[in-house]
């Protein structure tokens, strides 16, 4: 069964290259950032809570992103692509203790990268059709400085286990797709 973690900064492609993955391999696609948006969408008393913390474009709490990942893993028959998760190496640790607790291991950590002018550029263009509250300039610095300072060492971690495939970001959606797909079908003959 196939455990991927698609990686990159936000801004990245993450989630468009979600979407073809999922098509290609028929995956659950556990994103943290839309589990979190239904919290606050839904006005649950966990929403009401991480709403501030989302909007400032801060990280919410190892434990809230945990439990959801958990369940998620518990409830898959399918195999999961993880988007937005893990965040930091504490939950990137946490991860990999979750899928040896259901007998699996990640298959690999496909990095898209993609150079900062570039992101915030795309991010702006997204800020005026997502209707996100965290897509603004203030948020989108904020998003950036947390990426590189927590986000970013957790490819290092998969580097030194030998699961960090870094995909260049910049390009057409399908040609960035299917370089993903192939490495995809490499690791995991
Ligand atoms: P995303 O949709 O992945 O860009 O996530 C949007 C926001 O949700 C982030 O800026 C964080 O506030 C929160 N978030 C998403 N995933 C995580 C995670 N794994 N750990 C902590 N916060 C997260």
């Amino acid at each position: 069964m196939l455990n991927v973690v698609i990686f990159g900064a936000p801004g990245a492609g993450k989630g468009t290259q979600s979407d073809k993955l999922v098509e290609r391999f028929k995956l659950n696609h556990i994103s943290t950032g839309d589990l979190l948006r239904k919290e606050i969408a839904e006005q649950t008393e966990l929403g009401k809570r991480i709403k501030s913390i989302m909007d400032s474009g801060s990280l919410v709490s190892d434990d809230i992103v945990i439990e959801m990942i958990d369940k998620a893993i518990a409830n898959d028959t399918q195999g999961i692509l993880f988007d937005g998760f893990p965040r930091n190496v504490a939950q990137a640790e946490v991860l990999d203790k979750m899928l040896e607790k259901h007998g699996r291991k990640l298959t690999c950590m496909i990095q898209l990268d993609v150079p900062q002018e570039e992101l915030i550029r795309r991010m702006l263009e997204r800020a005026k059709i997502s209707g996100r509250s965290d897509d603004n300039e203030v948020t989108i610095k904020n998003r950036l400085k947390e990426y590189e300072s927590k986000t970013l060492p957790v490819a290092n971690y998969y580097a030194q286990q030998g699961k960090q495939i870094k995909i260049n970001g910049l390009g057409s959606v399908d040609a960035i797709a299917q370089n993903i797909i192939s490495e995809v079908e490499r690791v995991s003959k």
